[in-house]
């Protein structure tokens, strides 16, 4: 049998580091490019877990690797959203209609460490850190790399994947090429993490296992517990406006818009205004990519289409995007086919899931805060007992259902939001709710 063609993958981090172990595992040797540190041996950021909601099209790539029992240790359950209301009272909406519909937060830096002893522990895979992609030239296959002296040199690669997130330098090397064309929607909202400690005994302070919103309108502050029993929070707010971050200029300034509009979470990070300061303020877009591949190189994972975080599935989709490309390379003969088809398929989901993100953003921040809304949740949880399979949220599509494309979770999502809208307008005779949704069902197709 043919030898198979190696690969060459630009960034170590969560989709770079899946996608080696999947190559791999069917014989193919990886080379890795990595332009920061090998997290094996550098120290973690003290006092700052980051970390990210993992739902059922994660776990799948993960299984797929043969990684998720290495993974599971790390996972803490989240089971519902709590909602914190400017008062300080509390609600919690459960996300699905069993424990199995859950989603889990891990640790960012703890992933990507699980994935690259993965990868590392792999004859096959060859790492190599602090070695940044400057340029790649997919007509004579070769990538630029600068290593931390900030020498330069030529490597060959056969296939090249780029890995290398949001920024990626290698999207921009074929962009500047004229090979694709790229577009970055920005956010007008910036976010800030901040670390809520444990007690004094060492305990959780707020319910661990849950997401916690305080949806706040135009705003909001989130919370995912850490295995360590601290929580991260996120706000997420406008850069420029009242409230915004351009406002918050001070410490004084900082306190007061915590105390007024977060006043139980305030009251739990006694370094508030430290933290305030110190930790970045980061920036959020969507990215609008034309074309993934050129040749033997293709693009996946944020590289391609980076989201906003508020489907917690950016993640995700770049784990589903390595399980459908290892299955194309499995079966297709020619590389560069397999990059073709792998785009043609998945650019429709991707584009679904990033139109699903931003609408989410509207739901989580305001959307919840409305009674109608809680109404409207409790009936679609109603359909989807009366009618497993054919009726079931677009939340539980998006998060619990691999086996629905993105955008068939969107365009059914549509179509249920339509019937919802009928029975709420048009509320069946008691006896008859059955038939009545039965009947909307039928016209929607579903
Ligand atoms: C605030 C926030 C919250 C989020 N929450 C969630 C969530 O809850 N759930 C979820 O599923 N997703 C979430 N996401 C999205 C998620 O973080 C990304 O989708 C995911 O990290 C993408 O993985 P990746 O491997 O494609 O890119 P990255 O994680 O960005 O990794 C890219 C890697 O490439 C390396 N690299 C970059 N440039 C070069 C270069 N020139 N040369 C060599 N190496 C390079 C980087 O150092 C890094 O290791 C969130 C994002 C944000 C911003």
């Amino acid at each position: 049998m043919a030898e198979l063609q190696p690969v060459t993958i630009v960034g170590a981090g969560p989709v770079g580091t899946l996608m080696a172990v999947m190559l791999a595992a069917r014989g193919r040797r990886v080379r890795l490019f990595e332009r920061r540190a090998d997290p094996r041996l550098a120290p973690p950021e003290r006092g700052r877990s980051i970390n990210l909601a993992l739902a059922a099209r994660g776990l799948r790539g993960l299984e797929r690797a043969g990684l998720l029992s290495a993974i599971t240790p790390q996972l803490t359950v989240m089971r519902g959203r709590m909602l914190h209301d400017e008062r300080g009272a509390t609600s919690f909406l459960p996300y699905g209609q069993d424990e199995h519909e859950v989603i889990y937060s891990i640790a960012r830096e703890r992933l990507n460490l699980e994935l690259v002893v993965a990868a590392a522990g792999h004859p096959g895979i060859e790492l190599e850190f602090m070695q940044r992609c400057v340029d790649v030239d997919p007509i004579r296959q070769r990538v630029r790399v600068r290593d931390q002296g900030g020498v330069e040199r030529d490597e060959p690669f056969a296939l090249l994947l780029a890995a290398d997130g949001a920024g990626s330098a290698v999207r921009a090397a074929l962009a500047g090429r004229d090979l694709t064309v790229a577009r970055e929607e920005p956010l007008a909202h910036d976010y800030k993490e901040f670390l809520i400690p444990p007690d004094a005994h060492g305990h959780y302070v707020l319910e661990p296992h849950a997401l916690h919103i305080w949806p706040r309108g135009g705003y909001m502050l989130i919370a995912l517990p850490n295995a360590d029993r601290s929580f991260t929070a996120t706000l997420f707010l406008p850069r420029e406006g009242q409230p915004g971050f351009d406002a918050l200029t001070d410490a004084a300034a900082v306190r007061a818009f915590f105390r007024a509009q977060f006043a139980d979470v305030a009251a739990l990070i006694p370094d508030l205004e430290q933290q305030f300061a110190v930790h970045p303020q980061g920036r959020l877009a969507t990215l609008y990519c034309e074309r993934w591949h050129a040749g033997c190189v293709l693009m996946l994972g944020d590289a391609a289409h980076a989201i906003v975080p508020f489907h917690g599935q950016g993640l995700n989709c770049g784990f589903e995007d390595c399980v459908l490309l290892d299955e194309l390379l499995a079966v297709t003969a020619a590389a560069p086919l397999a990059f073709a088809e792998f785009e043609r398929r998945r650019r429709v989901d991707t584009g679904a899931i990033a139109a699903m993100a931003l609408e989410n953003y509207l739901e989580m921040r305001d959307g919840v805060r409305d009674p109608g809304f809680v109404r409207r949740r409790a009936l679609a949880a109603e359909l989807e007992r009366a009618f497993p399979g054919r009726f079931i949220p677009r939340y539980s599509m998006v998060m619990f259902h691999p086996e629905i494309p993105y955008a068939s979770a969107r365009r059914r999502g549509a179509l249920q939001e339509w019937m919802l809208d009928e029975l709420l307008a048009h509320p069946p005779q008691p006896g008859d709710e059955r038939s009545a949704a039965e009947v909307l069902l039928q016209a929607a197709g579903l």
